[in-house]
């Protein structure tokens, strides 16, 4: 149960972090006595919603509220902060999705509050009630008792019918930045006497992704050592540095399974997660081609790690680097499935180092794609001509294929970022699209004909396309946005 989050919970307006428009137009609204009678609160988990909802439900009914902000010590506030008394319904929608749960509140509707003005209901994650209970609020909301005041919280809001929205006041909740965020912890170390350099709480901050609940659960865990420095910080997040995925591919690349395997039993066993262990060894994987790609990047790494990045990106082949690349985007795919949380990463770290990608003869200069495409030519012409393509290079080549494809037609590229590759088998490439809009347009002719052009360029050969209707469904082939994203970018997807 983390402490500091239920200490460190706001009880006024002024002690929330940020959302500064909302708590002003809800102070404004309670001290003039306008306020709604429905409200909806949206934004991502620990951002504040149910922090504000129940500061809300105090303001309106305090007996001494002042601009709009609660006393937290009259009777009211007191059996709101207690959550003692009736007057305060809070119902967690994710585990009371039902319509009979909607009918208890309409039943509990037609009571006048028993100490209160007004009878508040909290419904977080509301977008999680049934089809039916959203039915029975709808008529709830359209004729509201005078004394009932309704919050709704959800961290999906697309999910809430719009016959709901539009009887609410909406309130967006952004997330917090991280400069706001590190103040706050700084703060509040401070305050709880935590020994916690900067850098660490730097770290903290990064994990929380701009939740407030998040950063503090962290900081609760960290602060039972003595004192809290950058490794420990690391080590308990389970954040791998830079130097532990440089060991990583150097195994990968030397091909050096079982060292490969060990070194992952090692760090598993040390407390690292494999979920964040693959995110951050994807995350190097991308500087290593950038670098290899030849873009000038300020990584924020020390002089080492630099020069380390520099000599992977010049060992390591450019398509095998793309291999390698897709393997683990598949692992973090395969976590959702897998009964064993190490397996995707061991699966991916074996098969990197047994599958033998093409292997350019020269050594590759900074410009790995150009090297990497001079190296599947070099292979290529050694067959005769209408030679066989083996899936796994057209998998391995299909961010090269993306990327001379942005080049030569990019409303293509726009279409085929949305379609998934699903095999490639004897030169025969299966498309596979969710909308009818993006098959039409790949099975215009003229679209057609760009895209064999750049495959039978690309592997000297002849290919044949094929596109499919089907929804969800994924077999075992590649997530061409999912490449274009994690590969080059946002800014090229
Ligand atoms: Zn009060």
């Amino acid at each position: 149960m983390p402490v500091l989050y239920r200490d460190y919970r706001p009880k006024s307006f002024s002690e929330v972090i940020n959302q500064e428009h909302i708590k002003t137009t809800l102070q404004k609204a309670v001290a003039a006595g306008t306020f709604a009678h429905a409200y909806l609160f949206t934004g991502t988990r620990g951002t504040g919603k149910t922090t504000v909802a129940r500061i809300l439900a105090r303001a309106i009914n305090c007996a001494k509220q002042k601009n709009g902000e609660p006393c937290n010590s009259c009777d009211n506030c007191k059996q709101f902060l207690n959550s003692t008394g009736l007057d305060l319904v809070e119902i967690d929608a994710a585990s009371n999705t039902g319509v009979e749960n909607i009918r208890e509140i309409t039943e509990h509707l037609k009571f006048s509050p028993t100490r209160a003005k007004y009878k508040v209901f909290i419904i977080d994650e509301v977008h999680m009630l049934s089809k039916g209970a959203f039915n029975a609020l709808l008529k709830t909301l359209e004729e509201p008792p005078a004394h009932a005041v309704f919050i709704l919280a959800t961290t999906e809001v697309h999910k809430v019918p719009a016959t709901i929205i539009s009887r609410t006041q909406r309130f967006d909740f952004k997330k917090i930045d991280n400069t706001s965020l590190l103040e706050y912890l700084e703060e509040v170390s401070k305050k709880e006497k935590i020994k916690i350099d900067k850098e660490s709480l730097e770290l903290v901050v990064n994990s929380a992704e701009g939740s407030v609940r998040d950063a503090l659960s962290i900081l609760d865990k960290l602060s039972t050592f003595d004192k809290i420095d950058l490794a420990q910080a690391e080590a308990l997040l389970g954040i791998t540095n830079v130097i532990a995925s440089q060991k990583f591919l150097d195994l990968l690349n030397s091909k050096d399974a079982a060292g490969a395997l060990n070194f992952l039993s090692e760090i598993f066993n040390s407390g690292v997660d494999p979920i964040q262990f693959n995110k951050d060894f994807l995350e190097y994987l991308r500087k290593v081609l950038m670098i290899s790609l030849g873009a000038d990047m300020d990584f924020a790494l020390d002089q080492s790690q630099i020069e380390n990045l520099k000599r992977q990106a010049g060992e390591i082949k450019g398509q095998h680097l793309m291999y390698i690349i897709r393997l683990f985007l598949r692992a973090n795919k395969d976590f959702a499935i897998s009964p064993n949380v190490e397996l995707p990463v061991e699966i991916a770290a074996a098969e990197a180092c047994f599958t033998e990608t093409v292997v350019a003869s020269k050594p590759v200069a900074s410009k790995a794609l150009e090297t990497s495409k001079e190296t599947v030519k070099e292979v290529k012409k050694k067959p005769s001509v209408d030679k066989i393509v083996s899936e796994a290079e057209v998998f391995a080549a299909w961010p090269e294929v993306l990327l001379e494809l942005k080049e030569q037609a990019s409303t293509l590229f726009a279409v085929m970022k949305n379609v998934y590759l699903q095999s490639a088998e004897n030169n025969h490439l299966i498309l596979q699209c969710d909308f009818k809009f993006h098959k039409d347009a790949l099975e215009n002719a003229k679209n057609k004909d760009v895209l064999l052009k750049i495959l039978n360029n690309h592997f000297e050969t002849e290919f044949s396309l094929e596109t499919i209707l089907q929804k969800k469904e994924r077999a075992e082939g590649i997530d061409t946005q999912a490449v274009a994203f994690e590969v080059f970018g946002p800014e090229l997807s």
